[in-house]
Protein backbone atom coordinates (compact mmCIF):
# COMPACT_ATOMS: atom_id res chain seq x y z
CA UNK A 1 0.00 0.00 0.00
CA UNK A 2 1.21 3.56 -0.67
CA UNK A 3 0.19 6.65 1.64
CA UNK A 4 0.96 10.57 0.77
CA UNK A 5 -0.38 12.88 2.39
CA UNK A 6 -0.46 16.52 0.86
CA UNK A 7 -0.80 19.65 2.72
CA UNK A 8 -1.79 22.79 1.00
CA UNK A 9 -4.70 25.18 0.38
CA UNK A 10 -6.89 22.77 -0.80
CA UNK A 11 -9.97 23.42 -3.16
CA UNK A 12 -12.62 21.98 -4.54
CA UNK A 13 -16.84 22.28 -5.77
CA UNK A 14 -19.53 20.85 -3.86
CA UNK A 15 -21.79 22.25 -6.63
CA UNK A 16 -22.32 25.15 -9.37
CA UNK A 17 -21.45 28.12 -7.72
CA UNK A 18 -23.97 31.08 -8.24
CA UNK A 19 -22.03 33.76 -8.54
CA UNK A 20 -18.60 34.93 -6.95
CA UNK A 21 -19.73 35.37 -3.75
CA UNK A 22 -21.22 31.26 -3.59
CA UNK A 23 -18.51 30.37 -1.05
CA UNK A 24 -21.30 27.96 -0.07
CA UNK A 25 -20.51 26.16 -3.11
CA UNK A 26 -17.08 25.38 -2.35
CA UNK A 27 -14.97 23.12 0.05
CA UNK A 28 -11.83 25.38 0.95
CA UNK A 29 -9.24 24.68 3.75
CA UNK A 30 -6.55 27.03 4.46
CA UNK A 31 -4.44 24.59 5.88
CA UNK A 32 -5.81 21.23 4.09
CA UNK A 33 -5.08 17.96 3.25
CA UNK A 34 -5.34 14.96 1.37
CA UNK A 35 -4.75 11.78 1.64
CA UNK A 36 -3.59 9.50 -1.26
CA UNK A 37 -3.56 5.62 -1.13
CA UNK A 38 -3.36 3.29 -3.82
CA UNK A 39 -4.25 6.50 -6.19
CA UNK A 40 -7.37 7.54 -4.53
CA UNK A 41 -8.25 10.24 -2.54
CA UNK A 42 -8.86 8.19 0.63
CA UNK A 43 -10.05 11.38 2.81
CA UNK A 44 -9.89 15.12 2.56
CA UNK A 45 -9.93 17.90 5.13
CA UNK A 46 -8.47 20.06 7.59
CA UNK A 47 -4.41 19.05 7.83
CA UNK A 48 -4.94 18.81 11.65
CA UNK A 49 -7.64 16.40 11.14
CA UNK A 50 -6.39 14.23 8.34
CA UNK A 51 -2.59 14.24 9.64
CA UNK A 52 -4.30 12.46 13.20
CA UNK A 53 -5.97 9.95 11.66
CA UNK A 54 -2.75 8.92 10.17
CA UNK A 55 -0.13 10.11 11.35
CA UNK A 56 2.24 7.88 9.84
CA UNK A 57 1.70 9.18 6.28
CA UNK A 58 4.61 10.62 4.53
CA UNK A 59 3.76 14.80 3.72
CA UNK A 60 3.98 16.76 1.05
CA UNK A 61 4.01 20.13 1.54
CA UNK A 62 2.52 22.24 -0.92
CA UNK A 63 1.70 25.47 1.11
CA UNK A 64 1.07 28.44 0.46
CA UNK A 65 -0.13 26.83 -3.03
CA UNK A 66 -3.84 25.76 -4.33
CA UNK A 67 -4.54 22.06 -4.58
CA UNK A 68 -7.65 21.37 -6.36
CA UNK A 69 -8.78 18.77 -9.15
CA UNK A 70 -7.01 18.19 -12.20
CA UNK A 71 -8.44 19.78 -15.13
CA UNK A 72 -10.49 18.21 -17.70
CA UNK A 73 -10.05 19.46 -21.30
CA UNK A 74 -13.35 17.84 -23.23
CA UNK A 75 -11.99 18.57 -26.74
CA UNK A 76 -8.35 18.31 -28.12
CA UNK A 77 -6.74 16.27 -31.16
CA UNK A 78 -4.06 14.88 -30.11
CA UNK A 79 -2.77 14.22 -33.93
CA UNK A 80 -2.60 18.53 -34.17
CA UNK A 81 0.13 19.08 -32.26
CA UNK A 82 2.47 19.97 -35.44
CA UNK A 83 -1.13 21.76 -36.89
CA UNK A 84 -1.52 24.51 -34.12
CA UNK A 85 -0.73 28.16 -35.25
CA UNK A 86 -1.27 27.49 -38.70
CA UNK A 87 -2.05 30.87 -40.01
CA UNK A 88 -4.70 32.46 -42.23
CA UNK A 89 -7.58 30.28 -42.87
CA UNK A 90 -11.62 29.85 -41.50
CA UNK A 91 -12.91 26.04 -40.68
CA UNK A 92 -13.22 24.30 -44.05
CA UNK A 93 -9.92 25.58 -45.57
CA UNK A 94 -8.16 24.97 -42.52
CA UNK A 95 -9.00 21.43 -42.62
CA UNK A 96 -7.95 20.99 -45.92
CA UNK A 97 -4.52 22.78 -46.28
CA UNK A 98 -3.25 22.31 -42.94
CA UNK A 99 -4.68 19.75 -40.92
CA UNK A 100 -5.65 16.52 -43.37
CA UNK A 101 -2.19 16.76 -44.73
CA UNK A 102 -0.78 16.63 -41.41
CA UNK A 103 -2.92 13.80 -40.05
CA UNK A 104 -2.20 11.74 -43.01
CA UNK A 105 1.17 11.47 -41.13
CA UNK A 106 -0.20 9.33 -38.60
CA UNK A 107 -0.29 6.38 -40.89
CA UNK A 108 3.25 6.09 -40.09
CA UNK A 109 2.33 4.59 -36.10
CA UNK A 110 5.84 5.01 -34.74
CA UNK A 111 5.09 8.96 -35.37
CA UNK A 112 1.65 8.02 -33.82
CA UNK A 113 3.16 7.12 -30.50
CA UNK A 114 6.08 9.71 -30.74
CA UNK A 115 3.08 12.51 -30.96
CA UNK A 116 0.96 10.55 -28.25
CA UNK A 117 3.96 10.81 -25.63
CA UNK A 118 4.79 14.55 -26.34
CA UNK A 119 1.04 15.24 -26.00
CA UNK A 120 0.16 14.15 -22.55
CA UNK A 121 3.36 15.42 -21.57
CA UNK A 122 1.87 18.48 -22.46
CA UNK A 123 -1.08 18.13 -20.60
CA UNK A 124 0.86 17.13 -17.69
CA UNK A 125 2.83 20.17 -17.99
CA UNK A 126 -0.63 22.96 -17.95
CA UNK A 127 -2.42 20.35 -14.97
CA UNK A 128 -5.29 18.45 -17.14
CA UNK A 129 -5.22 15.35 -15.73
CA UNK A 130 -8.09 14.19 -18.46
CA UNK A 131 -8.76 14.77 -22.22
CA UNK A 132 -11.18 13.62 -24.30
CA UNK A 133 -9.52 13.41 -27.53
CA UNK A 134 -9.88 12.53 -31.06
CA UNK A 135 -7.30 10.40 -32.96
CA UNK A 136 -6.40 10.37 -36.81
CA UNK A 137 -8.41 7.88 -38.71
CA UNK A 138 -6.00 5.56 -38.09
CA UNK A 139 -6.49 2.71 -35.71
CA UNK A 140 -2.82 2.77 -35.07
CA UNK A 141 -3.19 6.39 -33.66
CA UNK A 142 -5.95 5.26 -31.15
CA UNK A 143 -3.69 2.63 -29.69
CA UNK A 144 -1.05 4.76 -29.45
CA UNK A 145 -2.57 6.92 -27.41
CA UNK A 146 -4.45 4.49 -25.28
CA UNK A 147 -1.16 2.41 -24.71
CA UNK A 148 0.33 6.16 -23.72
CA UNK A 149 -2.44 6.50 -21.21
CA UNK A 150 -2.05 3.70 -19.68
CA UNK A 151 1.50 4.19 -19.09
CA UNK A 152 0.81 6.50 -17.27
CA UNK A 153 -2.49 5.47 -15.63
CA UNK A 154 -4.60 8.72 -16.81
CA UNK A 155 -8.45 8.40 -17.80
CA UNK A 156 -8.98 9.38 -20.69
CA UNK A 157 -11.69 9.57 -23.47
CA UNK A 158 -10.35 9.06 -27.24
CA UNK A 159 -11.68 7.42 -30.51
CA UNK A 160 -9.91 7.14 -34.00
CA UNK A 161 -11.85 9.05 -36.28
CA UNK A 162 -14.76 7.95 -38.91
CA UNK A 163 -14.73 9.68 -42.35
CA UNK A 164 -15.20 8.22 -45.39
CA UNK A 165 -15.94 11.48 -47.81
CA UNK A 166 -14.64 14.72 -48.12
CA UNK A 167 -10.88 14.28 -47.39
CA UNK A 168 -7.66 12.96 -49.44
CA UNK A 169 -7.74 9.50 -50.24
CA UNK A 170 -5.28 8.66 -47.22
CA UNK A 171 -7.44 10.11 -44.89
CA UNK A 172 -10.92 8.01 -45.70
CA UNK A 173 -11.87 4.83 -44.18
CA UNK A 174 -15.30 2.85 -45.46
CA UNK A 175 -18.05 2.04 -43.27
CA UNK A 176 -16.92 -1.37 -42.69
CA UNK A 177 -13.52 -0.45 -41.89
CA UNK A 178 -14.63 1.93 -39.76
CA UNK A 179 -16.88 -0.44 -37.92
CA UNK A 180 -14.20 -3.16 -37.79
CA UNK A 181 -11.88 -1.20 -36.13
CA UNK A 182 -13.68 0.22 -34.10
CA UNK A 183 -15.16 -2.75 -32.48
CA UNK A 184 -11.67 -3.95 -32.30
CA UNK A 185 -10.25 -0.54 -30.43
CA UNK A 186 -13.22 -0.80 -27.85
CA UNK A 187 -12.65 -4.69 -27.25
CA UNK A 188 -9.10 -3.85 -26.54
CA UNK A 189 -9.21 -0.74 -25.13
CA UNK A 190 -12.40 0.47 -23.45
CA UNK A 191 -12.31 -0.12 -20.08
CA UNK A 192 -8.62 -1.26 -19.84
CA UNK A 193 -6.47 1.05 -17.33
CA UNK A 194 -8.77 4.09 -17.03
CA UNK A 195 -8.76 4.53 -20.83
CA UNK A 196 -12.96 4.57 -21.82
CA UNK A 197 -13.61 4.50 -25.60
CA UNK A 198 -15.43 7.15 -27.92
CA UNK A 199 -17.36 6.81 -31.01
CA UNK A 200 -15.75 9.21 -32.99
CA UNK A 201 -17.34 10.16 -36.40
CA UNK A 202 -15.34 13.52 -37.13
CA UNK A 203 -18.39 15.34 -38.44
CA UNK A 204 -21.40 15.36 -40.90
CA UNK A 205 -19.68 16.24 -44.04
CA UNK A 206 -17.01 13.75 -43.61
CA UNK A 207 -19.32 10.90 -43.32
CA UNK A 208 -21.60 9.31 -45.74
CA UNK A 209 -25.03 8.01 -44.52
CA UNK A 210 -24.02 5.12 -44.71
CA UNK A 211 -20.78 5.91 -41.92
CA UNK A 212 -23.46 7.68 -40.12
CA UNK A 213 -25.48 4.42 -39.82
CA UNK A 214 -22.27 2.60 -38.73
CA UNK A 215 -22.11 4.92 -36.09
CA UNK A 216 -25.66 4.50 -35.22
CA UNK A 217 -25.39 0.61 -34.77
CA UNK A 218 -21.82 1.16 -32.89
CA UNK A 219 -23.79 3.00 -30.26
CA UNK A 220 -26.76 0.87 -30.22
CA UNK A 221 -24.68 -2.07 -29.71
CA UNK A 222 -22.25 0.11 -26.59
CA UNK A 223 -24.80 2.54 -25.38
CA UNK A 224 -22.51 3.14 -22.53
CA UNK A 225 -19.93 4.61 -24.77
CA UNK A 226 -19.22 8.60 -25.41
CA UNK A 227 -19.57 9.78 -28.98
CA UNK A 228 -17.85 13.07 -29.86
CA UNK A 229 -17.99 15.15 -32.93
CA UNK A 230 -18.25 18.33 -33.87
CA UNK A 231 -21.69 20.73 -34.61
CA UNK A 232 -22.18 24.14 -35.78
CA UNK A 233 -18.90 25.76 -35.90
CA UNK A 234 -18.61 27.81 -38.85
CA UNK A 235 -21.52 28.78 -41.48
CA UNK A 236 -19.77 27.50 -44.36
CA UNK A 237 -20.06 24.49 -42.77
CA UNK A 238 -23.78 24.68 -41.38
CA UNK A 239 -24.27 25.36 -45.47
CA UNK A 240 -22.15 22.37 -46.85
CA UNK A 241 -23.81 20.11 -44.32
CA UNK A 242 -27.08 21.01 -45.12
CA UNK A 243 -26.12 20.42 -49.13
CA UNK A 244 -24.98 16.96 -48.16
CA UNK A 245 -28.58 15.90 -45.81
CA UNK A 246 -30.96 17.96 -47.80
CA UNK A 247 -33.64 16.12 -45.84
CA UNK A 248 -32.37 17.33 -42.35
CA UNK A 249 -34.35 20.00 -40.93
CA UNK A 250 -30.82 21.61 -39.62
CA UNK A 251 -27.39 20.14 -38.69
CA UNK A 252 -28.06 18.57 -35.21
CA UNK A 253 -31.11 16.89 -36.90
CA UNK A 254 -28.57 14.76 -39.18
CA UNK A 255 -27.28 13.49 -35.49
CA UNK A 256 -30.37 13.24 -34.27
CA UNK A 257 -31.91 10.94 -36.95
CA UNK A 258 -29.10 8.54 -36.89
CA UNK A 259 -29.26 8.15 -32.96
CA UNK A 260 -26.02 9.97 -32.01
CA UNK A 261 -27.77 12.47 -29.20
CA UNK A 262 -27.61 11.69 -25.61
CA UNK A 263 -26.44 12.25 -22.13
CA UNK A 264 -22.69 11.03 -23.10
CA UNK A 265 -22.15 12.69 -26.41
CA UNK A 266 -20.10 15.27 -27.02
CA UNK A 267 -20.66 18.18 -29.53
CA UNK A 268 -17.70 20.42 -29.89
CA UNK A 269 -18.55 23.75 -30.66
CA UNK A 270 -22.68 24.50 -31.12
CA UNK A 271 -21.85 27.99 -31.51
CA UNK A 272 -24.65 28.75 -33.88
CA UNK A 273 -27.67 26.36 -32.76
CA UNK A 274 -31.26 27.30 -33.65
CA UNK A 275 -33.65 27.31 -30.66
CA UNK A 276 -35.15 23.75 -32.17
CA UNK A 277 -31.08 22.41 -31.94
CA UNK A 278 -30.52 23.71 -28.79
CA UNK A 279 -34.08 21.97 -27.51
CA UNK A 280 -32.63 18.81 -29.02
CA UNK A 281 -29.53 19.08 -27.34
CA UNK A 282 -31.26 19.87 -23.70
CA UNK A 283 -34.08 17.42 -24.02
CA UNK A 284 -31.56 14.61 -25.15
CA UNK A 285 -29.08 16.11 -22.15
CA UNK A 286 -26.54 15.81 -24.98
CA UNK A 287 -22.97 18.38 -23.86
CA UNK A 288 -21.89 20.86 -26.26
CA UNK A 289 -18.36 21.45 -26.00
CA UNK A 290 -17.24 25.25 -25.74
CA UNK A 291 -13.99 25.91 -27.19
CA UNK A 292 -13.06 29.25 -27.03
CA UNK A 293 -9.21 29.77 -28.45
CA UNK A 294 -10.15 27.64 -31.31
CA UNK A 295 -13.22 29.77 -31.89
CA UNK A 296 -11.34 32.98 -31.67
CA UNK A 297 -8.51 31.74 -33.46
CA UNK A 298 -10.76 30.61 -36.55
CA UNK A 299 -13.19 33.27 -36.33
CA UNK A 300 -15.86 30.67 -35.69
CA UNK A 301 -18.30 32.60 -33.11
CA UNK A 302 -19.33 33.76 -29.88
CA UNK A 303 -20.60 30.51 -27.86
CA UNK A 304 -23.63 31.46 -26.09
CA UNK A 305 -22.23 30.00 -22.62
CA UNK A 306 -24.79 32.26 -20.20
CA UNK A 307 -27.74 31.78 -22.72
CA UNK A 308 -27.57 28.44 -23.18
CA UNK A 309 -27.46 28.41 -19.53
CA UNK A 310 -30.03 30.18 -18.58
CA UNK A 311 -32.41 29.38 -21.24
CA UNK A 312 -35.80 27.20 -19.88
CA UNK A 313 -34.29 24.20 -21.38
CA UNK A 314 -30.67 24.73 -20.34
CA UNK A 315 -27.69 23.28 -22.75
CA UNK A 316 -25.13 21.01 -20.84
CA UNK A 317 -21.96 22.56 -21.53
CA UNK A 318 -18.10 21.71 -21.03
CA UNK A 319 -15.30 23.40 -21.87
CA UNK A 320 -12.03 22.64 -24.32
CA UNK A 321 -8.66 23.50 -25.96
CA UNK A 322 -9.61 21.97 -29.27
CA UNK A 323 -5.88 21.75 -29.89
CA UNK A 324 -4.67 22.75 -32.90
CA UNK A 325 -7.77 24.79 -34.08
CA UNK A 326 -7.14 25.72 -30.37
CA UNK A 327 -4.57 27.67 -29.55
CA UNK A 328 -3.00 26.83 -26.31
CA UNK A 329 -2.70 23.56 -24.05
CA UNK A 330 -3.52 25.20 -20.67
CA UNK A 331 -7.58 25.06 -19.30
CA UNK A 332 -6.05 28.56 -17.83
CA UNK A 333 -5.53 29.85 -20.99
CA UNK A 334 -8.81 28.75 -22.14
CA UNK A 335 -10.97 29.79 -19.56
CA UNK A 336 -9.66 33.42 -20.17
CA UNK A 337 -10.35 33.53 -23.46
CA UNK A 338 -14.24 31.72 -22.34
CA UNK A 339 -14.39 34.80 -19.82
CA UNK A 340 -13.61 37.14 -22.76
CA UNK A 341 -15.85 35.26 -25.57
CA UNK A 342 -18.48 35.33 -22.95
CA UNK A 343 -17.82 39.18 -22.15
CA UNK A 344 -18.09 40.48 -25.95
CA UNK A 345 -21.80 38.61 -25.74
CA UNK A 346 -22.10 41.29 -22.91
CA UNK A 347 -22.05 39.38 -19.94
CA UNK A 348 -19.56 37.78 -17.33
CA UNK A 349 -17.99 34.54 -16.27
CA UNK A 350 -17.22 34.36 -12.25
CA UNK A 351 -13.99 32.74 -11.42
CA UNK A 352 -15.83 30.28 -9.00
CA UNK A 353 -17.86 29.14 -11.87
CA UNK A 354 -14.87 29.17 -14.28
CA UNK A 355 -13.09 26.92 -12.01
CA UNK A 356 -16.19 24.94 -10.99
CA UNK A 357 -16.58 24.68 -14.79
CA UNK A 358 -12.78 23.39 -15.24
CA UNK A 359 -13.30 20.34 -12.53
CA UNK A 360 -16.20 19.05 -11.65
CA UNK A 361 -18.08 21.14 -14.01
CA UNK A 362 -16.33 19.16 -16.94
CA UNK A 363 -16.43 15.89 -15.14
CA UNK A 364 -20.06 16.20 -14.87
CA UNK A 365 -20.35 16.97 -18.53
CA UNK A 366 -18.38 14.06 -19.35
CA UNK A 367 -20.02 11.21 -16.75
CA UNK A 368 -17.10 11.14 -15.05
CA UNK A 369 -17.70 12.65 -12.05
CA UNK A 370 -18.01 9.68 -10.02
CA UNK A 371 -14.52 9.41 -10.49
CA UNK A 372 -12.88 12.71 -11.33
CA UNK A 373 -13.62 16.43 -10.24
CA UNK A 374 -13.46 16.96 -6.72
CA UNK A 375 -11.50 15.67 -4.08
CA UNK A 376 -14.03 13.63 -2.09
CA UNK A 377 -13.21 10.15 -0.68
CA UNK A 378 -12.94 7.01 -3.32
CA UNK A 379 -12.16 9.72 -5.84
CA UNK A 380 -9.52 9.43 -8.10
CA UNK A 381 -6.49 11.55 -7.08
CA UNK A 382 -5.98 13.12 -10.09
CA UNK A 383 -4.96 16.66 -8.81
CA UNK A 384 -3.13 19.95 -10.18
CA UNK A 385 -1.09 22.19 -7.72
CA UNK A 386 -1.72 25.87 -8.81
CA UNK A 387 1.00 28.73 -8.14
CA UNK A 388 -0.70 32.28 -7.72
CA UNK A 389 3.18 33.99 -7.68
CA UNK A 390 4.50 31.98 -10.59
CA UNK A 391 5.76 34.87 -12.31
CA UNK A 392 7.00 38.34 -11.33
CA UNK A 393 4.51 39.74 -12.77
CA UNK A 394 1.78 37.74 -10.75
CA UNK A 395 3.42 38.40 -7.68
CA UNK A 396 3.02 42.08 -7.48
CA UNK A 397 -0.26 41.65 -8.43
CA UNK A 398 -0.71 38.87 -5.59
CA UNK A 399 0.18 42.00 -3.33
CA UNK A 400 -3.26 43.47 -4.15
CA UNK A 401 -4.99 40.55 -3.77
CA UNK A 402 -7.62 39.59 -0.84
CA UNK A 403 -10.16 36.96 -1.67
CA UNK A 404 -10.20 33.39 -2.90
CA UNK A 405 -12.11 34.42 -5.87
CA UNK A 406 -9.46 37.52 -7.03
CA UNK A 407 -6.56 34.94 -6.35
CA UNK A 408 -8.14 32.81 -9.04
CA UNK A 409 -9.25 35.46 -11.38
CA UNK A 410 -5.41 36.04 -11.14
CA UNK A 411 -4.65 32.14 -11.86
CA UNK A 412 -7.10 32.20 -15.04
CA UNK A 413 -6.56 35.81 -16.18
CA UNK A 414 -2.24 35.67 -16.19
CA UNK A 415 -1.31 32.00 -15.38
CA UNK A 416 -0.42 29.24 -17.73
CA UNK A 417 2.22 26.15 -17.44
CA UNK A 418 4.47 28.59 -15.03
CA UNK A 419 1.43 28.73 -12.82
CA UNK A 420 1.02 24.57 -11.89
CA UNK A 421 3.05 23.89 -9.47
CA UNK A 422 2.60 20.18 -9.86
CA UNK A 423 0.48 17.97 -11.31
CA UNK A 424 -0.73 14.12 -9.73
CA UNK A 425 -2.08 11.86 -11.76
CA UNK A 426 -3.91 8.74 -9.83
CA UNK A 427 -1.68 9.73 -6.93
CA UNK A 428 1.83 9.64 -8.58
CA UNK A 429 3.88 13.41 -9.14
CA UNK A 430 3.49 13.28 -12.75
CA UNK A 431 4.36 16.69 -13.66
CA UNK A 432 7.82 16.87 -11.63
CA UNK A 433 8.37 13.37 -13.07
CA UNK A 434 9.06 14.44 -16.57
CA UNK A 435 12.40 14.43 -17.95
CA UNK A 436 12.40 18.23 -18.54
CA UNK A 437 10.54 19.51 -16.15
ZN1 LIG B 1 -12.28 19.71 -32.85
Amino acid sequence: MTRTLLRGRTLSFTRRPEDVDDLAACRFEEDGGILIENGKIKAAGGFAEIVAAAPDAPVIDHRPHLIMPGFIDAHAHFVQMQVLASFGTELLDWLNRYTFPEETRFQDAQHGRRIARLFLDELIRQGTTTVAAYCSVHKSSAEALFAEAEARNMLIIAGKVMMDRNAPQALRDTPQSSYDDTEALIAEWHGRGRGLYAVTPRFAITSSPEQMEIAQALMRAHPDLHMQTHLSENHAEIAFTQELYPWARDYTDVYERYGLLGPKSLFGHCIHLSAREADALSSSRSVAVFCPTSNLFLGSGLYPYQEMRRRAHPVRTATATDVGGGTNYSMLRTMDEAYKVIALRGEKLDPLGSFWQLTRGNAEALSIADRVGTLEAGRDADLVVLDANATPAMKVRMERIATLAEELFLLQTAGDDRAVAETYVAGRAAKSALTDA
